[in-house]
């Protein structure tokens, strides 16, 4: 059959729903950091598809996982278990606080599983008083109704109608601001480690360590969104093993998969024994093809050498921003944890994120935005130190092109 239609970047205006504003280039494949587009220009990868190919592009382990796997079961529903999903959940459960998994396909629906969970518990526990769930400002969590709007910009939920009841926000950094705020009736506290689309602000030690204590004292659940701070990003397998604080929920996803689709939901028995037979559930969560692929990525990401690495990889990274900015002096900040790293752009740049992200496009590599000042890096983890090198090379031609200007 032949195509009587060309496939380019016009053809998604008319075909496609106007949620997504893509630029003009179309990958066709990738190799490791590498991207080539449909006109077979080259691009180092700084972004992973938004921190979610951990492992950049077609790894030789994920392919092989993923092609074995599709030669022999894809799908058998959840009124049947599976071997890839079994296994994946009890290396989860092995390596972390967690004593029950459950599996879904997405961030945002690792977090609904979570916040449906919090509230079912505290139902069943507690009574009907205790539903407030408190997430934090500028927060991200998904985009599901629930979701979108325990997360932190009313920007993105706004818009939609009547929103799920009984959710409010507390400053991020700010013990106080959630003092003020949680009580008795308090169900769950949501937050990131680690606020990932609200511009790579790491929480402070000592302010996690105190939402931790704040809900032991109102017998509150600590859910955190690890969705981006997850299986290596940060450096440590879960950002909570390098804070001394451990969740009661934790939710995966995004790297988790290394670009095939997958969340997970993490949690201990006596909170998970709430979710009884037909309380919530999902047709593709826990598939056995996105569990091999995971258990792949599991594999590599957990283990030393590569975790170790995650943070020699930062430096290098950091010292290149570095030694950039004090060039051309574009930065106020260049901040992050491990692979997930973000640069503020300084007063006379404001709002011009998405402009350096075009620029360096421009020069053959990718980067990504958090909010309008900050670009964001997050690149595979095994990412080649000359591929750092080499895209740090093209960053600073961007930047030299653009703040010439
Ligand atoms: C990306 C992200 C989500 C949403 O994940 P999806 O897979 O897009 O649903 C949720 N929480 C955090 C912290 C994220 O970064």
């Amino acid at each position: 059959m032949s195509e009587h239609f060309s496939v380019e970047r016009g053809l998604f205006d008319d075909v496609m729903v106007p949620n997504y504003s893509p630029s003009a280039v179309i990958p066709v494949r990738g190799q490791g950091s590498r991207v080539w587009d449909q006109q077979d220009n080259e691009y180092i990868d700084f972004a992973g598809g938004i921190a979610v190919s951990s492992l950049g592009h077609c790894h030789p382990a994920l392919v092989s996982a993923l092609k074995d796997q599709g030669e022999k079961i894809w799908h058998v529903s959840n009124l049947l278990t599976n071997e890839p999903a079994l296994r994946l959940a009890k290396k989860l459960v092995d390596s972390t606080f967690a004593e029950k998994v459950y599996f879904c396909n997405s961030g945002a629906e690792a977090n609904e599983a979570a916040l449906k969970l919090a509230r079912r518990w505290a139902l069943e526990v507690h009574g009907e008083h205790k539903s407030q769930i408190i997430a934090f400002k500028q927060g991200f969590h998904g985009r599901t109704f629930f979701t979108v709007t325990v997360g932190g910009q009313t920007a993105y939920s706004d818009g939609f109608g009547p929103k799920p009841g009984n959710i409010t926000h507390a400053e991020y950094n700010n013990l106080e601001s959630l003092k003020a705020l949680i009580s008795d009736n308090t169900c769950a506290v949501m937050i990131e480690p680690l606020q990932g689309e609200g511009g790579v602000v790491p929480a402070d030690a000592e302010f996690i360590k105190g939402v931790r204590e704040l809900c032991d004292q109102h017998n509150a659940l600590l859910i955190f969104d690890e969705v981006q701070t997850g299986f290596g990003r940060l450096g440590e397998f879960y950002a909570y093993m390098g804070l001394g604080v451990t969740p009661d929920i934790l939710t995966s996803a995004k790297g988790l998969g290394g670009g095939f689709p997958i969340g997970a939901m993490l949690t201990k028995t006596n909170i998970a024994k709430h979710l009884t037979v037909g309380t919530h559930g999902s047709t593709y969560g826990g598939n056995p093809l996105a569990c091999a692929v995971a258990e792949a990525v599991f594999d590599i990401v957990n283990t030393e050498t590569v975790l170790a690495d995650i943070n020699k990889k930062s430096q290098l990274f950091i010292d290149g921003l570095n030694a950039i900015n004090a060039k051309y002096n574009v930065f106020t900040e260049i901040r992050g944890k491990g692979l997930l790293i973000g640069a503020e752009l300084g007063q006379q740049y404001q709002g011009k994120a998405v402009a350096f992200l075009n620029a360096a496009m421009a020069e053959g590599l990718l980067v990504l935005v958090a909010g309008a000042s900050v670009i964001r890096f997050a690149p595979s983890l095994v990412i080649p130190d000359e591929d750092i090198a080499l895209g740090l090379v093209r960053f600073e031609k961007a930047i030299a092109n653009f703040t010439q200007q």
